[in-house]
C-alpha cells in the first residue's frame, strides 16, 4: 500500500531468499550443469558450448575446428598434397624475400606443374619465379632443384638485380 511497507516486504524477501540459498546448495546445480555444457578452447581463447568440441574419452581444450587444424599438421596426406604443401611453403618464404606479400598461383596450378619426380622427391625441389620482380604466377613459375634455387636466390640477394637473377637462372636450367 504505502511505499515504506513495500520496501520493507521486499527487504524481507531478499534476506530470506539469500539465506535459503546459503543453506541450500541446490541452487548450485544449474551452475555446475552449465560448466559441463561449456569448455575452454585454448586456441579460440574462449569458453564455447560443449557441442563445439569433439566427443572423445580424453578431454581436449581445443574446439573441433582447432583440433582439426592441429591434426592436419600430422596428417601425411597424399604424396601429391605433401609435395604441394612443401613446395608452396618454401615458395611463400621466397615471395616475401622478393618483396611481395602473396603469390598469384593457385593450388591446382602448382599441382599441375608437379611431375612424378617432383612428387617422389619433393624435398629436392623448389618452386621459384622466373623473374623475382614479378609475382609468382603460373606464367612466372618454374620448379628447380633446391641447389639451383639457392644459387639464383643467392645471386639476387647479392645483386638485387632481377635481370641478373633471370640471366643466371637461364644458364642453369
Ligand atoms: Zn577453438
Amino acid at each position: 500500500m504505502t511505499e515504506p511497507m513495500t520496501t520493507g516486504d521486499n527487504r524481507v524477501l531478499i534476506v530470506s531468499l539469500s539465506m535459503k540459498r546459503a543453506m541450500d546448495a541446490s541452487h548450485l546445480k544449474p551452475f555446475s550443469k552449465a560448466c559441463e555444457e561449456v569448455r575452454f578452447c585454448r586456441k579460440c581463447m574462449a569458453v564455447l558450448p560443449i557441442s563445439s568440441f569433439k566427443k572423445e574419452p580424453k578431454v581436449r581444450f581445443l574446439c573441433t575446428t582447432h583440433l582439426r587444424d592441429e591434426r592436419k599438421k600430422y596428417v601425411v596426406g597424399t604424396p601429391i598434397l605433401r609435395a604441394f604443401n612443401a613446395l608452396r611453403c618454401r615458395a611463400r618464404q621466397d615471395v616475401f624475400t622478393f618483396g611481395f606479400t602473396k603469390m598469384q598461383i593457385t593450388r591446382s596450378q602448382i599441382i599441375a606443374l608437379l611431375s612424378d619426380e617432383h612428387v617422389a622427391n619433393f624435398s629436392q625441389y623448389s618452386l621459384i619465379p622466373l623473374r623475382p620482380d614479378k609475382p609468382l604466377s603460373i606464367d612466372n613459375a618454374i620448379i628447380v632443384s633446391v641447389e639451383k634455387r639457392r644459387y639464383v636466390v643467392g645471386v639476387w640477394r647479392k645483386s638485387r638485380d632481377p635481370d641478373e637473377y633471370e640471366k643466371n637462372l637461364k644458364l642453369i636450367i
